[in-house]
């Protein structure tokens, strides 16, 4: 019997390191950027066509290198970076594993050019399939460009893996974000298909968050820092009112590498506790500097995750300089302080908030404003706080606890009918409508009656509209007198851009001016004049909420976001009228007893039950 054990070719060992390393477009971004970042450039350029698949190329003004080393860097564990695994523990630079031009070499054509600053020439190298095609002279400005072209080309399962452009871009893009984040005082660039995407001037930190995320975090970002001998960590995180719906926004770093840690996001969420709803994000982006030996990077290389020698330190440390950050600023008035001085003056504002106040407090109708403006009596104390919260919400009957007692019989579920259309049979009086709490609306017929949350109700009736709008019947527009403005964060450009055709379909007639710009010609007919804006805002917010969500289509989120932002809220007092087109609508739709999202959108109950509940 021979042998059957041998070494693979140095291409299809590379092939298969490759997929570790640059699993989409996006990952060879990463690297590349970083690469450039640790060549000490000051200027990074990033051009990519076709989301990365058909070209990435990085451009930078940094060190360069010689020949020889050009034709070195795309050798397997071949780096300037470390010489001993001692090195390791004080890491400077983002790369360090040496892997990563060598995996690109071997799944993308590859031309490489060089120039070191005393060099007279540079070098070009073409490369492709870990194969040197060729190598030459060239005239170039100092620093380095890569090419990488038909990522892939070589790898067809892998190529066919990849998802769709939108998609792709929109991973890039967020690695682009997370490198240009941590170094603001280097210029980048994202150029895609030919358009500019990202124009990064070099700036402070704040003025770079509010490039990236747009200008509306200008007047609303609390600055953070605090250092100590074992740590320091500074940055910005959003004030209260900036919080989403989305988890987007959140970016942690340490020694100025991104990374993911839910246990140091929790840390964050914790020091907003109670100043945001349950279900919002704030914004953060917040670096940690400490000893590099405090830390274990030597993770995988496309992982975010990060070991801490001592984690608990860390939370504290963080959560506290939040806190500490945000009593700061709500102690202090600033520019943007909405309330009018002679609220200010009041003692519910100036003085701490004590158990008596409380009562005082509650009963004035400034108790709402003071309550979202003033967090800072409340960051420094917990127990009270959760008082406070008992106070301002009024005891609901606890679900379960005490069953049995009058309250709870009421229970809906008791009365709920198994399938809605039998209360639908019989005509259901639309003449007197009852609204209760603003929020609800009562609608009887012979057989009982029944409650519908009107919020809920909306959604499914905008959603089913909406449905029937993308399906060739296009909702009316009504055309704005005066076209209005509205400009995106970079990155909500991207995702607006996908989804203007669809838009136009359901009433919103959008149109590209410049690079983050867009004219709205158009608005459906029911949407408040004035607030087209703001609906789209939140629109795209929602969107990007769906978007983790990977099971839906573009269209279903698309969908989704639109009802769910158009929809009356809950607490908005409806005319008759309103509210018997609304039940009229409701029970014309194909699911009327549940939201897209699958919550209840009514509630029946049966006359008879009624009845027994009084021994009749
Ligand atoms: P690593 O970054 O882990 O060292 P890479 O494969 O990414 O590994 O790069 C290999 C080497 O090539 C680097 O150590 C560096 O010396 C050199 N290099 C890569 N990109 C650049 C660049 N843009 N400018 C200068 N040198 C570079
Ligand atoms: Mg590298």
């Amino acid at each position: 019997m021979p042998d059957i054990i041998h070494l693979l070719p140095d291409n299809i060992a590379n092939q298969i390191a490759a997929g570790e390393v640059i699993q989409r477009p996006a990952s060879a971004v990463k690297e590349l950027l970083e690469n450039a970042v640790d060549a000490g450039a000051t200027e990074i350029k990033l051009i990519v066509n076709d989301a990365g698949k058909s070209l990435i190329q990085v451009i930078d003004n940094g060190k360069g290198m010689s020949d020889t080393d050009a034709r070195m860097s795309f050798e397997r564990h071949a780096t300037s970076k470390i010489q001993n695994i001692e090195d390791l523990f004080h890491i400077k630079t983002m790369g360090f594993r040496g892997e990563a031009l060598a995996s690109i070499a071997a799944v993308a054509q590859v031309e490489l050019k060089s120039k070191r600053e005393n060099e007279t020439v540079g070098t070009c190298i073409e490369i492709d399939n870990s194969v040197v095609r060729k190598q030459e002279a060239v005239a170039m400005q100092q620093g380095t460009s890569i090419a990488m072209k038909n990522l892939f080309f070589n790898v067809p399962a892998r190529r066919n893996f990849l998802k769709s452009n939108p998609s792709e871009l929109r991973h890039i893009v967020d690695e682009f974000i997370r490198v240009a984040m941590s170094f603001p005082d280097i210029f980048f660039s994202l150029t895609s298909n030919g358009q500019q995407v990202f124009h990064l001037e070099r700036g402070t930190l704040k003025q770079r968050i509010v490039q990236i995320l747009g200008n509306s975090y200008n007047a609303r970002l609390v600055s953070v820092q605090e250092n100590t001998d074992y740590m320091n960590i500074y940055g910005f995180v959003g004030k209260p009112e900036t919080a989403k719906k989305t988890r987007g926004d959140q970016y942690f770093f340490v020694n100025n590498r991104f990374i993911k840690s839910a246990y140091l996001n929790h840390a964050v969420m914790g020091a907003f506790d109670e100043m945001i709803g349950r279900d919002s994000f704030p914004m953060y982006a917040l670096f940690i500097d400490l000893d590099p030996a405090q830390v274990d990077i030597n993770v995988h290389p496309t992982k975010q995750e990060i070991k801490f020698e001592d984690e608990k330190i860390v939370y504290a440390f963080v959560q506290s300089a939040v806190k500490h950050s945000l009593a700061q600023f709500s102690i202090t008035p600033t520019l943007d302080f909405e309330l009018d001085s002679s609220i200010q003056n009041l003692d519910a504002v100036t003085k701490p908030f004590t158990e008596e106040r409380k009562t005082s407090v509650a009963s004035s109708s400034l108790y709402n404003t003071f309550s979202q403006k003033h967090q800072a009596h409340f960051i420094e104390n917990r127990s009270e706080l959760k008082h406070w919260k008992d106070f301002y919400e009024p005891a609901r009957p606890q679900g379960g606890s005490n069953e049995g007692n009058q309250q709870q019989s009421l229970r809906a579920q008791d009365f709920s009918l198994p399938d809605h259309t039998v209360l639908h049979h019989a005509p259901f009086s639309v003449s007197d409508i009852a609204q209760l709490h603003n929020t609800y609306l009562v609608v009887q017929n012979d057989a009982g009656f029944i409650v519908i949350h009107q919020q809920n109700a909306h959604e499914r009736v905008l959603y089913e509209r909406f449905m029937k709008a993308l399906d060739g019947k296009p909702i009316a527009t009504q055309q704005s007198l005066f076209p209005l403005t509205i400009e995106l964060a970079p990155t909500d450009v991207v995702v607006l851009n996908e989804l203007l055709g669809d838009l136009n379909y359901l009433g919103y007639h959008l149109e590209p001016f410049g690079k983050n710009t867009f004219v709205i010609q158009g608005t459906p007919a029911d949407v408040d004049q004035g607030s087209e804006k703001t609906a789209l805002e939140k629109m795209l917010e929602q969107y990007k909420h769906f978007s983790s969500d990977l099971k839906y289509s573009k269209r279903e989120k698309l969908l989704r976001s639109l009802a769910w932002q158009q929809a009356i809220k809950a607490g908005k007092a409806l005319t008759q009228k309103e509210m018997k087109s609304l039940v009229e609508e409701l029970f014309m739709c194909t699911s009327p007893n549940i939201t897209p999202n699958g919550k209840p959108t009514y509630s029946a109950f049966k006359k008879t039950e009624l009845d027994k509940l009084f021994g009749r």
